[in-house]
């Protein structure tokens, strides 16, 4: 049989193989970034009531104005970002369809697209699906610091985008303003976009801020700003995203759009809208709660014996297995600890370009019920 030859060459992605895995083995599954509890009730009643009360049928292609203009109040709130809901504003299907939609909205043939590794593992075909090249600059490690002399380097005629996610999954590395400021200084003179994708802008801790890209004035004409829902209130399968940029590349974007979701549904609209304007208490309180799961869980791997790398934001713990028989044996280590001991986690290797087969780091979800946490921290000791 002939299929699109791409979509032949590659697996299903690492969280398909793991979460198959982990069922195989009763694993603890701290493999794919979901929370265990059920979600801000705020998202989920006031999608219930428009679900059974109200209206259902297409809604605009853009989304519903409430959504776009509580996204717009919400950009101005937390990052004093001048946002028109109306024209600056495009809702997804999740995150990732925002990604999608952009990627394709921005490459031509042969245009290429700057990664910085480990990178969300959707970033790559995305590309190679809208005929992009995909640039891989390894972040350094263990600090995740950005090569900006790689960088430089790399950029040059065909460059035609550059995404950045911070916070950084899966590393956890939250990106200071200066830092930002650095990349876009570089990034100025060039005809490249930035893709920002920030889906856990509410999920750092320790009293740091989040800084959009939103905020760097010399890129704002040039940046597309994504969030989601599913991050920001504890609900990924309510799969609402939102894209912030300015009216070009939020036409040109939406253009794609129309043709993959349309839409979203209505009434996870209306939740999310009201959510949004949800008090500063409320959005403090989903990072303070997964500050105190990442403290216990960094704290038990550390107890067990790992080099557990610092977690600034996100839900993701990473240990290093550097100078330990694991090094640069991360799948066999994650295979190893699935079937052996009961624990499904995400070897960073998936989140690297094809010139990586494996690495020495590994990442577990945090943001899991204190039994489950609890559970795997007991097998881990037994390692
Ligand atoms: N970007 C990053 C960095 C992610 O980690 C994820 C989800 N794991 C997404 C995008 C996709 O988010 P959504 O679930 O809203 O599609």
């Amino acid at each position: 049989m002939s299929f699109n030859r791409y979509f032949q060459s590659i697996p299903t992605t690492i969280f398909e193989q793991m979460n198959h895995l982990a069922v195989q083995h009763k694993a603890v599954n701290l493999g794919q970034g979901f929370p265990e509890d059920n979600g801000n009730p705020k998202v989920r009643e006031a999608a219930a009531d428009v679900l059974l009360n109200g209206y259902n049928q297409y809604p605009p292609m853009l989304g519903t104005v409430a959504l776009r203009q509580a996204v717009a109040r919400h950009d101005k709130r937390f990052y004093g970002a001048d946002v028109n809901g109306l024209t600056d504003v495009l809702v997804t299907a999740g995150a990732i369809e925002a990604l999608a939609s952009a990627v394709k909205a921005l490459i031509n043939e042969g245009d290429e697209v700057i990664l910085f590794e480990p990178f969300f593992d959707a970033y790559e075909p995305l590309i190679i699906m809208s005929g992009g090249i995909p640039r891989y600059i390894p972040l350094k490690t263990p600090s995740w610091d950005i090569d900006f002399q790689a960088l430089k380097q790399a950029i040059n005629d065909k460059t035609k985008l550059v995404i950045f996610n911070n916070p950084l999954n899966p590393a956890g590395r939250v990106y200071s303003r200066q830092e930002l400021q650095q990349l876009a200084d570089i990034l100025e003179p060039t005809n490249a976009y930035v893709i920002a994708d920030e889906v856990y802008e509410h999920l750092v801790y320790d009293g740091q801020k989040h800084t959009s890209f939103l905020e760097i004035e010399n890129m704002r004409n040039r940046t597309l700003k994504i969030g989601s829902a599913g991050k920001t209130f504890s609900l990924t399968g309510v799969r609402v995203g939102y894209v912030t940029a300015c009216e070009d590349l939020i036409k040109i974007t939406s253009k794609v759009h129309q043709f993959l979701t349309f839409a979203v549904s209505p009434s996870l609209q209306q939740g999310v809208a009201v959510a949004l304007d949800q008090s500063d208490a409320d959005y403090n309180e989903l990072w303070q709660d997964l500050q105190t799961k990442r403290d216990y869980f960094c704290s038990g791997l550390r107890q067990a014996g790992f080099n557990v790398l610092p977690c600034q934001g996100t839900y993701f713990a990473t240990i290093d297995l550097t100078g330990t028989k694991w090094e640069n044996r991360d799948w066999d280590f994650a295979q190893w600890l699935v079937t052996e001991k009961g624990i499904a986690s995400i070897p960073y290797y998936a989140f690297y370009g094809p010139e990586t087969s494996q690495t020495s780091f590994v990442r577990f979800c945090f943001a899991k019920s204190q039994a489950t946490l609890d559970e795997a921290l007991k097998r881990l000791k037994t390692i």
